[in-house]
């Protein structure tokens, strides 16, 4: 993908990431205790806060329904019961069953089975299954499997455009595309960058009212446009 040729100076993906590292130091991606979490993690928190998936997660957990046996067996309101702060928990319950079945059945479970299958087959796999989109099905690949794949998100879409880099129309794979292109191919990079976007978009870059003047990549050449 060529980069969008808006008329004003654009930074180096690189550049954007060293600023932040020094800024904001690392941020210890992917909080969880085994990758199996991390993958409930990414399908829980597909639209609510961080805080909430916690809360979802330790309640998960202290009903020893934290792995793909208990999730798939157990009734669909008891793991609605368990996941409801994380909000959507009817669609939310059943994409975890679904995923959970999927990964007994084709991986026996395993989590060290699932990663040893080729990451765009697994990845291909992964979108196959009901409710788990790319920037789901990447986070899993990057956060629980270690592949070397970029995560897109609004926030990433939001700061690459404020930031000429990208149009922000473009689908999600042709974002993607234009990450890899330009960026070493290293897992922990991934981590870190996606980690560091995500703080820039909850802290400064907010859809309306963006705190340019606060935010660690105010010094680079960007523009607003706010839609209501
Ligand atoms: S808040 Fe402003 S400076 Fe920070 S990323 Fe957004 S547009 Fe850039």
């Amino acid at each position: 993908m060529r980069a969008w040729r808006g008329r004003r100076q654009r930074p180096s993906l690189r550049s954007l990431y060293h600023h932040l590292v020094r800024a904001l130091g690392p941020q210890h991606w992917w909080p969880a205790k085994s990758p199996f979490e991390v993958m409930v993690g990414a399908i829980l928190t597909q639209n609510t806060a961080w805080v909430n998936v916690e809360r979802a997660i330790a309640q998960l957990e202290a009903a020893h329904a934290l792995s793909a046996r208990t999730l798939a067996r157990r009734p669909s309101t008891a793991i609605q019961r368990l996941i409801r702060p994380s909000g959507y928990f009817r669609q939310k319950a059943a994409v975890l069953q679904g995923f959970s079945r999927w990964h007994l059945k084709r991986y026996q479970g395993s989590t060290r089975a699932m990663f040893r299958t080729p990451a765009r087959r697994l990845r291909q796999e992964l979108l196959g299954l009901k409710g788990i989109g790319p920037e789901t099905a990447d986070s899993i690949l990057l956060y629980a499997g270690r592949r070397p794949t970029f995560v897109i998100d609004a926030y990433t879409r939001r700061i690459f455009q404020r930031h000429h880099l990208i149009s922000g129309r473009e689908p999600y794979d042709e974002t993607q595309r234009f990450c890899l292109d330009r960026l070493p191919r290293r897992v922990q990079l991934y981590n870190e960058f996606h980690a560091l976007l995500v703080a820039v978009g909850k802290r400064y870059c907010h859809r309306t009212d963006p705190d340019c003047a606060s935010c660690p990549l105010g010094k680079f050449p960007h523009h607003i446009e706010v839609h209501a």
